[in-house]
């Protein structure tokens, strides 16, 4: 930090003539807003220093004296003394357990999360599908219902909290003193003790199993999607919520379709002559197949759409997207005699050179260039 610094009242957002009290709150307020545990914007890390170091001057009457006075210029430097990151200041929990009285601590007091990827294919995509999935997980336990004791044994109060699942202590940190509440060493926080624990989960009050769920794919999921299914995680015991499932969704390519938004598109082949005579062919669609019209004249790479036969919108009942046919305009490259002579004709009637004398030889090749060729073993 150089001859840039900001104000420290600015940091703060505080007039220069706030109360100690005025500071401290400016302080966890914006402190709060930059914790790099919370706030992930690039320059979160460097906005949470400056609020500590202006804190810091501005809660110390000498030096706060100092700086009304001098600036940053009476503070040599000093300012920054003793701050290199946030290793001493342990995670987000820590601070803010001292500032909120240990509200934080409850995502730990949750069973974990679970994660799962299910591959799907391009058409139970579309319209959803049930699937079966085989869940390893902690699951409270059926001897104690997750209270943890032997059944018909006696639950009693926590010695340690009296029954209050918390003991205050009181901490000094950098930022000062703080009565910090913690949950009881001795019951988790639970303000209970089991007399006898249980015999089948030996007084944990969970146990591992395994668990078939059945997922509901939505339809019109896609590739990448990520389900969240409230409460399917892991049991964290008695009174205590379980953690979530996360399945991650993978689509697996289709030989014919591909996804654009809701819409599929697929191409299709149309033979030369229906392409300029028009006709009807026959394509695939994610339900069985339909008859398409092709106008007279299509050109290779027009489109045809039909209309809803795509992707249901997810979430959206009712909704589809289109099916878009590319048409292909397709050059035979086999023909037969009679192929040949019809389109040899169709040839001339368009004013074309005729190209070749008979099928099946090179002699046409003379016959166009057979000026080059004079002389050189033409048999015209
Ligand atoms: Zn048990
Ligand atoms: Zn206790």
């Amino acid at each position: 930090m150089t001859t840039s610094k900001r104000d420290y009242y600015e940091v703060l957002g505080v007039a220069r003539d706030a109360t100690p009290e005025d500071l401290k709150k400016a302080f966890r307020k914006q402190a709060l807003q930059y914790h790099p545990d919370r706030n992930k914007a690039a320059d979160a890390s460097d906005r949470f220093k400056e609020v500590n170091e202006a804190y810091q001057v501005l809660s110390d009457p000498q030096r706060k004296a100092q700086y009304d006075q001098f600036g940053h210029k009476g503070m040599n430097g000093q300012a920054g003394r003793g701050f290199d990151g946030f290793e001493g200041f342990g995670g987000f929990g820590d601070i803010f357990d001292s500032f909120f009285g240990g509200s934080s601590h409850q995502a730990a007091n949750r069973g974990a999360d679970l994660e799962f990827q299910i591959n799907v294919s391009f058409r139970d995509a579309a319209f959803g599908v049930a699937r079966e999935l085989e869940l390893n997980r902690m699951e409270r336990c059926e001897r104690c219902d997750g209270n943890k004791a032997e059944p018909g044994t006696d639950i009693i109060e926590c010695s340690t909290c009296h029954g209050e699942g918390k003991v205050r202590r009181t901490q000094r940190t950098f930022f000062g003193q703080f009565q910090q509440v913690t949950a009881c060493p001795t019951c988790q926080g639970e303000g209970q003790q089991v007399k006898t624990a249980c015999k089948l989960c030996s007084g944990r009050g969970t146990e591992r199993k395994s668990r078939k769920i059945e997922v509901k794919i939505p339809a019109g999921v896609e590739h990448g999607v990520k389900l969240l299914i409230h409460g399917e995680g892991e049991s964290g015991g008695s009174g205590v919520q379980n953690g979530d499932l996360y399945v991650h969704i993978g689509v697996q390519r289709d030989k014919v379709f591909t996804r654009r938004g809701n819409d599929v598109m697929m191409t299709a082949e149309v033979n030369m002559a229906m392409a300029a005579l028009g006709g009807i062919i026959n394509v695939e669609t994610l339900e069985g197949s339909i008859d398409i019209d092709v106008k007279p004249g299509t050109q290779s790479g027009a489109v045809t759409r039909i209309k809803s036969a795509g992707i249901p919108h997810m979430g959206t009942a009712g909704q589809r997207g289109d099916q878009l046919v590319e048409l292909k305009v397709m050059t035979p490259s086999k023909l037969n005699d009679r192929q040949t002579e019809l389109l040899q004709e169709l040839a001339e009637s368009f004013g074309l050179e005729r190209v070749r004398e008979t099928s099946g030889s090179d002699q046409g090749i003379f016959d166009r260039f057979k000026d080059a060729f004079r002389g050189e073993g033409s048999n015209s």
